[in-house]
């Protein structure tokens, strides 16, 4: 993308509303706009990233073998009325009425709808064990809607239910969800640990939530820092397999680490104090098992083996997608703006012409430009006439990992200079070279890591 054909609207002033840096960087580097109060545009290169999460949630959950599907975001209030839920839910949930005088809501979650899809359409055991779920939008009215995405009012959701037969095989699916979470977490560059929590208005009696540290968390937890040094890296994962995936949950939940609603001072303390933190964190995912709570409250059975009617063992299961664009800059960014981990990068590297309108600048940021298209990658290339510092303050702003630096007077030499974002450091080397480096970080030697080129892969590989 040619900078002077995009739509990056960067403000130079810190906008006074936002509170916290990730609120403020999204603001300043042009990715959102509210709308009103909770209620945010997208602008280009805040949906490039938040289409780049939900990608990386698609390829996960198919791995993990869930299946993918779309649930409208407007449902009608009688399936909450049988879930008993219509009542309970509170002032989050918005209602709407429609000129036939019926009553809807929009949906905050989707258990109720998923349960009405499941009981017309499944009805044996042999059709279990399933696990649908969909990326969309929600809504909940919350009181204070602050942090920008963070805390939202509209916001983008994954949401998933998995049916079985009988509690072990739910608790497989409780277990293969923690794992394709951690994984999910990693491949965006994040740490996101699961806590043991409480289960408020979903119900149920196992959960956890999944929280990225950060001291503008809106969660208090305590946790074991032996937690941090855990990383699922690589290594292969049989999601078919109870055992590893059992044991993979067995590694994260043996240490100790919880919220404040679940906290125990007493089995905290017997932690050694050296690895005993108290910090804040931002949920970015919970996943709970709650037995036949809806299945039983909406019919929700099927045939068993001996023929009677069993109501199935269910499990939910979300991921904070749009509030994880905000967590990741929380986790990652410094005071010139946000650094992208790789996965997630809105483009995969900027080009920065310091002298537009030199023909031999024009014409080296033009052959590194499409040399870098033809590996599949996108640059985005700043070829406006501003100065060079105001493009350097943009390219930091905007975070993007690697930076190629375009100059009349490199090319002299015959280099130009490749920066990381992360680290400041620089090189200077020919032209091919710095294609080259690009290339290879971006090779995926690490497939939790690192994307493979665009080039090697369809558009949606989920699906
Ligand atoms: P919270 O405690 O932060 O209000 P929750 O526990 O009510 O969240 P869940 O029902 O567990 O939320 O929803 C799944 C995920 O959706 C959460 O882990 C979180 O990442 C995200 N989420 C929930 N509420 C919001 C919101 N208002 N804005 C943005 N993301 C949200
Ligand atoms: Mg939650």
């Amino acid at each position: 993308m040619r900078l002077s054909r995009y739509f990056l609207p960067v403000l130079k002033e810190t906008p006074a509303e936002a509170q916290i840096a990730s609120h403020r960087l999204m603001l300043r580097a042009g990715m959102i706009k509210q709308a009103s109060a909770g209620i945010y545009s997208w602008l280009p290169l805040g949906f490039k990233v938040l289409r780049k999460l939900e990608n990386i949630v698609h390829e996960e959950q198919v791995r993990a073998g869930h299946t993918p599907m779309l649930m409208p975001t407007l449902q009608s209030a009688d399936l909450w009325r049988e879930s008993g839920r219509y009542d309970d839910y509170g002032e989050e949930m918005l209602r709407i009425t429609d000129r036939q005088g019926r009553d809807l809501l929009y949906g905050p979650t989707n258990e109720e709808l998923i349960t009405d899809i499941f009981r017309s359409h499944v009805g044996s055991y042999k059709d279990l064990p399933l696990t649908l779920y969909h990326i969309q939008w929600k809504f909940r009215d919350e009181i204070r809607p602050r942090f920008g995405v963070m805390r939202g009012r509209e916001f983008f959701m994954k949401d998933g239910y998995n049916f079985d037969l009988t509690k072990e095989d739910a608790l497989h699916a409780y277990n293969r969800h923690m794992v394709s979470y951690l994984r999910t977490y990693e491949r965006m560059g994040l740490q996101a640990i699961p806590m043991r929590a409480d289960s408020g208005p979903i119900g149920g009696d196992d959960t956890h939530e999944f929280l990225v540290l950060a001291e503008t968390g809106e969660s208090e937890v305590f946790y074991d820092s032996a937690i941090t040094d855990l990383k699922l890296g690589d290594r292969s994962v049989d999601y078919d397999d109870w055992d590893q995936c059992a044991s993979i949950v067995k590694e994260w939940t043996t240490p100790y680490a919880r919220t404040d609603e679940t906290h125990d001072d007493a089995k905290f303390n017997e932690v050694p104090e050296a690895r005993r933190m108290k910090s804040r964190g931002i949920e970015v995912g919970q996943i709970f098992y709650f037995g036949t709570k809806y299945s039983e409250a909406m019919g929700a059975t099927v045939q068993g083996k001996d023929g009677k009617p069993v109501p199935v063992h269910m499990g939910s299961h979300g991921i904070g997608v749009s509030r994880l664009v905000g967590a990741i800059i929380e986790a990652s960014h410094d005071d010139k703006g946000i650094i992208w981990p790789e996965g997630v990068t809105p483009f995969h590297v900027g080009i920065v012409n310091v002298k537009q309108g030199d023909s031999e600048a024009d014409a080296a940021c033009d052959a590194i430009y499409k040399s870098i298209e033809a590996l599949g990658l996108e640059p985005l290339y700043d070829d406006t006439s501003d100065r060079a510092g105001a493009k350097f303050a943009t390219q930091d702003l905007i975070g993007l990992p690697w930076r190629i630096t375009v100059g009349p007077r490199g090319l002299k030499n015959g280099v130009v200079e490749l920066t990381c974002r992360r680290t400041g450091a620089s090189e200077e080397l020919p032209p091919e070279q710095a294609v080259e480096k690009i290339a290879e970080i971006y090779t995926p030697h690490h497939h939790t890591e690192r994307p493979e080129p665009m080039a090697k892969r369809s558009f949606h590989t989920w699906m």
